[in-house]
């Protein structure tokens, strides 16, 4: 049987590692066909997870062993935008026509790029903290972004940050900001960004969520860690809001148990600086975290002095049908002036799928229309996993458990059809060409699972150079000349650079 999945990240790793554990599978398996549009594997934990938190990143060791296992049937093909020069409909017929049991499993994530807030302002003067975790990770298409008022050449210590909005996307930036270089330097973290987030030395931070503390969609954990991560840290909350009037005989809804632990958290620490603990205040000027709740950004401006000055709306926060908390900004209210420097404005407010053609968006719940994983109103057999499967939310753990309850759908749709049929499905006909010959025939440079581990060893090897856990490759094309087996000589002498830097070169499709 052969089946095909696209996206290499956290669900199309635990995709294919769900099928290959799966009992009913084990020995009818031939080929699991894995694409992935970037030329390296590991999706959102090579390029979302911060590079501060490297035992997160380090889940990528048991599929590089899994990849090892299963050498004869996994094959990666990286480089390979999947409706670019490889269509999803041919993918469907090779993969998913329902006729002999093969499935296609779509693990792409929230390819719509990040939610807008939609005000005046907002270019130029936000910037979309997506780019930013890219841009730290050294994502190919993020590595020659400028943020923190590099733009204008003026870099300078003490600066001031704005984070809008309240999930752990929000705490990865605000820690990033606030976290010591040194800790940095010794990670995967693009060192461009190690050298900018030095140079900013951010001062003040002010993350700003538009209804109460107990309906932010962080975790407690999450909270805790940038709350404790040094000594200098104040913490000020604000409650910019007002509530309206429960209306009589409505019951609200309660905070979840990770809300209520969360909370429990930002009391701990409201109102007070780490320092006092340990009894340093005199000698140590506190970085402060503003914390600003019930209160919504409005317009943006960028002042003659290189600053932006985001004008916010007090909200009158309100209990809705079903007793859930909504918001309205309060027409009259003076408005709140939040100042930072340009270039250090984060909107982080969430992420959009986006469908592929022909599959059915729910725009509502931000994934694709889906049954326990299977793709509803298609009598192709094509699954989903991942955000696009539930949205863009949920722990990397959470992955792992969504992508076997998809496999498990596939199984049961495969014995239904089995049944009806009377036949075994087999999902694999000889008389196709293989993906190799395909791709080639397209003119497509794709990279396999050597050249991943070609670029892989270069990059650690770099890392050592520095004392780091790696220094990633930056540009896709010098991605595409290691995976073809260019030495580490002919790479240096080709992209003109040195160990441990990085190159400028404009990314490019290179054949190999
Ligand atoms: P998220 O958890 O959905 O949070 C989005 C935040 O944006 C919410 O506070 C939301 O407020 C706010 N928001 C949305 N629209 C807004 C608007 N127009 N104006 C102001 N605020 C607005 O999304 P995320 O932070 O991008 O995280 C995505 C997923 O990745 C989450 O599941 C997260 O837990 C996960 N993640 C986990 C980690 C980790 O485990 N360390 C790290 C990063 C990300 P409302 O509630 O009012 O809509």
């Amino acid at each position: 049987m052969r089946v095909g999945v696209v996206g290499a990240g956290p669900a199309g790793f635990y995709t294919v590692q769900s099928l290959l554990r799966h009992a009913e599978l084990q020995h009818r398996l031939r080929r699991i066909d894995v694409f992935e549009s970037l030329p390296v594997p590991f999706g959102l934990v090579r390029y979302g997870v911060a590079p501060d938190h490297p035992e997160v990143k380090r889940v990528t060791n048991s599929w590089t062993q899994l990849m090892d296992r299963y050498r004869a049937i996994v094959r990666f093909y990286g480089n390979v935008h999947v409706n670019g020069r490889l269509s999803l409909d041919l993918l469907k017929k090779r993969y998913a026509d329902g006729v002999q049991g093969a499935g296609l499993f779509l693990c792409m994530g929230a390819q719509g790029g990040d939610r807008k807030l939609g005000i005046p302002g907002e270019t130029p003067c936000i910037e979309s903290a997506r780019a930013f975790v890219a841009w730290y990770n050294g994502h190919p298409d993020y590595a020659d972004r400028v943020f923190l008022s590099q733009r204008d050449g003026c870099v300078a210590g003490g600066g001031e940050a704005v984070i809008i909005g309240n999930g752990n996307v929000a705490l990865d930036v605000a820690r990033m900001l606030l976290q010591a270089p040194a800790r940095l330097h010794v990670t995967d973290c693009n060192p461009v960004a190690v050298d900018a987030l030095a140079a900013f030395g951010a001062q003040t931070l002010h993350i700003i969520g538009r209804r109460d503390a107990s309906n932010a969609s962080w975790t407690a954990r999450e909270l805790r860690e940038l709350m404790t991560l040094a000594p200098d840290l104040k913490v000020i909350v604000h409650e910019a809001m007002r509530w309206a009037p429960t209306p009589p005989g409505l019951q609200p809804a309660q905070p979840s148990r990770t809300q209520r632990r969360a909370l429990e958290v930002l009391r701990r620490y409201a109102g007070s600086a780490a320092i006092d603990e340990v009894g340093t205040r005199a000698q140590v000027t506190p970085r402060t975290i503003h914390f600003w709740f019930g209160l919504s950004p409005v317009r943006a401006l960028l002042g003659d002095d290189q600053r932006v000055h985001l004008i916010c709306a007090p909200n009158e926060l309100f209990y809705d049908s079903l007793g859930q908390v909504q918001c309205r900004t309060i027409q009259d209210a003076e408005p709140v002036r939040i100042t930072a420097s340009a270039g250090a404005v984060f909107r982080s407010i969430g992420y959009v799928v986006s469908a592929p053609r022909g599959l059915p968006l729910d725009s509502n719940q931000n994934c694709i229309r889906n049954n326990a994983g299977r793709v509803v109103g298609l009598e192709d057999a094509v699954y989903v996993a991942g955000w696009l499967k539930h949205g863009p939310r949920g722990v990397i753990a959470n992955t792992l458990v969504d992508a076997q309850e998809t496999v498990a759908q596939f199984v049961s749709d495969l014995r239904q059809a089995e049944r009806a049929t009377q036949a075994r499905a087999d999902g694999s006909r000889t008389h196709e060409p293989e993906v190799e010959d395909l791709l080639k025939q397209a003119g497509h440079s794709f990279v396999d699972w050597d050249g991943w581990l070609r670029i892989d060893a270069e990059e650690q090897h770099r890392g050592r150079l520095c004392g780091a856990d790696r220094r990633k490759i930056l540009t896709r094309s010098d991605m595409l000349r290691l995976a073809g087996g260019a030495s580490v000589a002919d790479y240096q002498q080709n992209s003109g650079e040195g160990l441990g830097n990085r190159s400028h070169r404009t990314p490019a499709d290179v054949a190999f």
